[in-house]
């Protein structure tokens, strides 16, 4: 049996109840087949696949919690130090009910490559907590905050692992989670990113991955000869990734005409309003079927539905598994040129595999919507030195990481000769460097 194979076998024996950790497993190292076989005596012998697939640390927790009633609650926390092997741990937190150690393994494990894809020196880890942050109120989501960074702060700091936000995490919860961190350490540091610009943040992380993802995409385009002005875009999402890529959308000339949430989807022919998706979402947390009364030529929708419109480019920006084979069926048959992961891993592997074969230009995750991470570790930079970027400095730096990672990712690919494979590509770019790190660095 070849090595990749064992690798994959012996992760799905060691690790039954993880789904979408095999997933992405499987994704990463069916797509590096030939890399690896071309050295497959000397990671054999370094048993280097198996140090890539087994996180360096992993960090689970009770979070115990009470309510606005004096009622107390329990939660499971998580933090997986994956791989530290170019830099400090960075990775989001993600607080959704459906978290469990598979999820938040399937995320390090993607981070580490993404990480390293985007030039930055950073390792990549992932955590979070099955508590859901929906219908609670400030001082219950400051409440939990706080019980989980009490234990959280034992394993993170600004030089070994620095989380961010993900999926229930924003600008609210890492100001309660940095206000705890610092209140337990007794140290001002950048522990953590998506800071508010008034204690450490950076201006332009909160839109670098949905700009990222725009940047990414237009360049990926130009690649291929095609233009993104003109082009009209399905969204989907309603979150940070999703709000951003939409503006940014519109900006670069296109049009983006769905978003969606986890009950339902708009359609706006028109142009999906952003003022109106912030103040919905951002301002008053409510549900989709408010966008209604802010356009009312829009439809909304129940249930999901976003890629049975007609578009030129898909942009998943909501959560893993969020396009299946049916849809990148739709999707080709409708015309669509192109689809660039804004979430992580929201296509499946059929769907990918699909859309591959079917000629529609396929944009992984990790290389889509690193402009996350990277503005991050910028956030990192600019704490480290104390000092603040405007906006212009810190989003034409993302915007020429964003079109490195393409080229890088293109280049990657046809070294190997599949080119317009870009989900071998960015796996083969951002997995050379950590090895070459690792191999540095020893049996550790
Ligand atoms: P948010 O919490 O801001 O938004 C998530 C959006 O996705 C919401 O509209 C939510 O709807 C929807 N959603 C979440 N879970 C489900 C589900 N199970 N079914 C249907 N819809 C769902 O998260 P982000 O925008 O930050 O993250 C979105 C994706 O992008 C995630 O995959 C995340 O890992 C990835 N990502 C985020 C980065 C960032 O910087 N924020 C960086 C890189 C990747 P509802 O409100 O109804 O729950």
């Amino acid at each position: 049996m070849s090595y990749v194979d064992e690798v994959i076998e012996s992760v799905v024996a060691k690790n039954p109840s993880e789904p979408e950790f095999h997933q992405a497993v499987k994704e990463v190292l069916e797509s590096l087949r030939p890399v690896i076989e071309e050295k497959e005596e000397v990671y054999r012998r370094e048993a280097l696949l198996e140090r890539i697939v087994n996180p360096e640390r992993q960090f689970k927790f009770r979070v115990p919690w009470v309510d606005d009633k004096g009622q107390v609650h329990v939660n499971t926390g998580y933090r997986v130090q994956f791989n530290g092997a170019i830099g400090p741990y960075k990775g989001g937190l993600r607080f959704h009910p459906s978290v469990n150690l598979g999820i938040i393994k399937f995320l390090g494990f993607e981070q580490v490559f993404k990480n390293s894809l985007t030039g930055l020196p950073i390792g990549g880890g992932k955590g979070g907590s099955d508590f859901d942050p929906k219908g609670k109120s400030d001082r219950e989501i400051m409440a939990f905050c706080q019980s989980f960074m009490t234990e959280l702060c034992k394993y993170i700091g600004a030089d070994t692992d620095v989380p961010a936000g993900d999926i229930g995490v924003g600008g609210r919860e890492i100001g309660y989670l940095f206000g705890q961190y610092k209140r337990i350490r007794g140290v001002y540091e950048g522990v953590l990113t998506g800071k508010g610009l008034t204690y450490g943040g950076s201006l332009a992380r909160t839109e670098a991955t949905g700009y990222g993802l725009l940047y990414l995409t237009e360049e990926l385009l130009k690649l291929n000869g095609i233009e993104l002005a003109g082009k009209t875009c399905a969204v989907s999402g309603s979150g940070n990734v999703a709000i951003y890529a939409i503006q940014k959308a519109h900006q670069l000339g296109a049009k983006a005409v769905t978003c969606s949430d986890s009950t339902g989807w708009v359609y706006d022919p028109e142009g999906i309003d952003v003022e109106a998706l912030k103040e919905i979402k951002e301002v008053k947390r409510a549900r989709l079927t408010e966008y209604k009364k802010y356009r009312p030529n829009s439809e909304y929708h129940e249930g999901r539905g976003v890629w049975s419109v007609k578009v030129d480019v898909a942009l998943p920006c909501a959560t893993q598994n969020e396009l299946l084979l049916d849809d990148a069926k739709q999707l080709a048959a409708n015309g669509c040129i192109a689809v660039c992961e804004g979430a992580n891993m929201p296509t499946t592997l059929e769907a990918t595999e699909y859309l591959q074969q079917n000629n529609v230009i396929f944009a992984p995750g990790k290389a889509a919507n690193a402009g996350g991470v990277a503005t991050s570790a910028l956030e990192m930079s600019q704490n480290s030195e104390r000092l603040s970027w405007t906006f212009e400095e810190v989003d034409a730096k993302l915007q020429q990481i964003m079109v490195n990672i393409t080229h890088n990712m293109n280049d990657a690919a046809k070294r190997y000769g599949q080119e317009g494979n870009y989900v071998m590509g960015a796996n083969v770019a951002g997995f050379e460097k950590v090895v070459n790190a690792m191999m540095a660095q020893g049996i550790v």
